[in-house]
């Protein structure tokens, strides 16, 4: 199964850094691909719904950053480009949202993808 490059009629298009791609081609995620995309779609119709802007905590500093749970116990961490710039995130130099993309308040960056514990506490 692929990455969605981009979901019709959402109003915002998923990019992917390298991590998450690997990840989500792993032997480890490889049964739970369909419940991952599944999740994605959803994210760019309504990037905040089942959502939570995050802080920093657990040992990784993913201010601006949010995540959301894929079917069982999954959880996707993402960067919402417009978010980002809108809550001063931006403007406080804050944890860039892209991970160095080229920045597109279209765009929805997708960083991470683990359990609880894979995603809050590693480092
Ligand atoms: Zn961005």
């Amino acid at each position: 199964m692929m990455l969605p490059e981009s979901v019709d009629d959402a109003p915002y298009r998923p990019i992917y850094t390298q991590e998450f791609r690997d990840l989500f081609a792993s032997k480890k995620f490889r049964s739970r691909q369909q419940q991952i995309v599944l999740a994605i779609e959803r994210i760019c119709f309504v990037p905040e719904r089942k959502s939570h802007l995050l802080d920093k905590k657990h040992g990784i500093d993913w201010r601006g950053k949010r995540d959301r749970k894929a079917n069982g116990d999954i959880i996707l961490i993402f960067g919402w480009c417009r978010e980002w710039g809108e809550k001063g995130f931006r403007a406080q130099g804050i944890n860039d949202c892209c991970g160095g993309e080229a920045e597109n308040s279209n765009q929805v960056v997708f960083l991470a993808l683990g359990s609880h514990k894979q995603v809050f506490k590693r480092g």
